[in-house]
């Protein structure tokens, strides 16, 4: 299979994701053909070989030992608007540029996708949300291959969707594309623009991350107000710290280790338990070394 000329060895994780923290990935393999993808997931399955389809890597926590399988970075770019107010997009096509371009053009409801480091196809498999709003709230349909490598056209009511959850985290396969369908708004730019100045100044994009670690518990709780009442602003481990700029991020200070994450994660959640008597849960996709084929 032509695929498999060009797989690399041993690609290094941490150039994969935006906390710069990951052992090596056995095999990698940039894609952006969706029928190369189709046949790629194929081989996979037949194989039996363990992979994993990432986009920006903003909400991945690879493993210190990296991926014994193959990892397939999604660059299936392709935006294209089907009518004034509906645009069809690549799943590796950047969520924040989508949300930028869509209130340039008057058209309202991804507004919040400005300055989220994700790719669509990411966005719709966390239903990414900010600022009261969620992906799967304009969404209209997924395109998806499945495992046996078959293209399909998924309509939003047959997907579910929660917090930070989409149906997506528990079958194999990959989101190829998404339709969303925008309401026309004279103020979508301008709140967009007033969003992404609001994220730079409350969220520490200098630094390395990969957004917020904890889910927020029930409203009107909030992670971040929880950890930083726990007096857990600056508290590090090795080379991870709780932000001091944003109480439910933990940046990679100096080469961090995703053992120095997870052990910072872990007594962080042990002191908000013991101070504010609430249970907190990860937010971060937490890869494994190893898969389950
Ligand atoms: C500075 C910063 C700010 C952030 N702000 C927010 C925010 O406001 N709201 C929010 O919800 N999140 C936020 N995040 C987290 C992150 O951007 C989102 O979770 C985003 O949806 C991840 O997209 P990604 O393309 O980077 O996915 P990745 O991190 O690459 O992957 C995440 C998961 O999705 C799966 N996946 C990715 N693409 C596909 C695909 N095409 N098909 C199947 N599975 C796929 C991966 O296997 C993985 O399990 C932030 C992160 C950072 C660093």
């Amino acid at each position: 299979m032509q695929q498999l000329l060009r797989f690399e060895k041993d690609k290094l994780l941490s150039s994969l994701s935006t906390f710069g923290i990951g052992g090596p990935a056995k095999y990698f393999i940039e894609v952006s053909d969706i029928k190369d993808l189709q046949e790629l997931i194929l081989f996979c399955s037949q194989e039996k070989l363990a992979y994993l389809i990432i986009g920006k890597g903003s909400n991945c926590l690879f493993d210190d030992r990296g991926f014994d399988g193959l990892v397939i970075l999604n660059k299936i770019h392709f935006c294209t608007f089907l009518n004034d107010c509906s645009v069809h997009v690549g799943s590796g096509f950047s969520f924040s540029l989508l949300g930028a371009q869509t209130a340039r053009k008057g058209l309202s409801g991804l507004e919040f996708a400005s300055g989220i480091p994700a790719t669509v196809g990411g966005a719709v498999f966390m239903n990414a949300g900010a600022n009261g709003k969620e992906t799967k709230d304009h969404l209209v349909s997924v395109d998806y291959i499945t495992e046996e490598g078959e293209l399909i056209c998924i309509p939003k009511e047959d997907l579910a969707f929660s917090y930070r959850f989409s149906s997506f985290q528990k079958r194999k396969g990959a989101i190829v594309g998404a339709t969303f369908t925008l309401l026309p708004s004279l103020e979508a730019r301008q709140k967009q623009l007033q969003i992404i100045d609001y994220r730079t100044q409350t969220q520490p994009y200098k630094d390395k991350s990969v957004g917020c670690i904890f889910r927020n518990p029930e409203a009107p709780l909030s992670a971040g107000a929880l950890i930083e009442k726990s007096g857990l602003k600056g508290f590090a481990v090795g080379g991870a710290e709780v932000s001091c700029m944003h109480a439910n991020f933990i940046v990679n200070k100096a080469n961090a280790t995703a053992q120095d994450v997870l052990t910072l994660a872990s007594e962080v959640k042990k002191v908000v338990l013991e101070k504010m008597q609430v249970n907190l849960e990860m937010e971060v996709r937490v890869i494994p070394y190893q898969i389950g084929v």
